[in-house]
């Protein structure tokens, strides 16, 4: 899904868009003249590769993520949680893959590894 900068008003909109298994959802709206704030869930279930075996598996994710997206370019000390859409249009879809990704990108153990580690603390 994308929409052009210019078409974005005040108002809240709300997006639904699904990228796999994974559905994002939320509200954006204009929060600036060159600024628009995007609110939205991740839900569903992705890949992750666990840390410690490198071992591929299936889990559910469930994030909540809040970012603001300009059409000029912006500092780098305020570039976090910033997406620049410096041709003007609004790319949810990438949006909603760079946030699965961010999340895939966090420490993960497979549910086997995981119970591992419970038990090595255990001990
Ligand atoms: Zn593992």
């Amino acid at each position: 899904m994308q929409i052009p900068f210019r078409k974005i008003h005040e108002s809240p909109k709300p997006f639904h868009i699904k990228d796999g298994r994974v559905e994002c959802s939320g509200t954006f709206w204009r929060s600036g003249k060159h600024k628009i704030t995007i609110e939205g869930k991740l839900e569903g279930e992705t890949e992750f590769i666990c840390d410690r075996c490198g071992k591929s598996y299936g889990a559910p994710i469930e994030e909540s993520f809040s970012l603001e997206a300009v059409d000029r370019p912006v500092k780098v000390e305020d570039s976090l949680d910033m997406v620049e859409c410096l041709d003007g249009i609004v790319d949810f879809d990438s949006i909603c893959r760079s946030e699965t990704a961010s999340i895939q990108s966090e420490y993960h153990l497979c549910p086997e590894c995981a119970d591992k580690e419970d038990f090595e603390i255990e001990l």
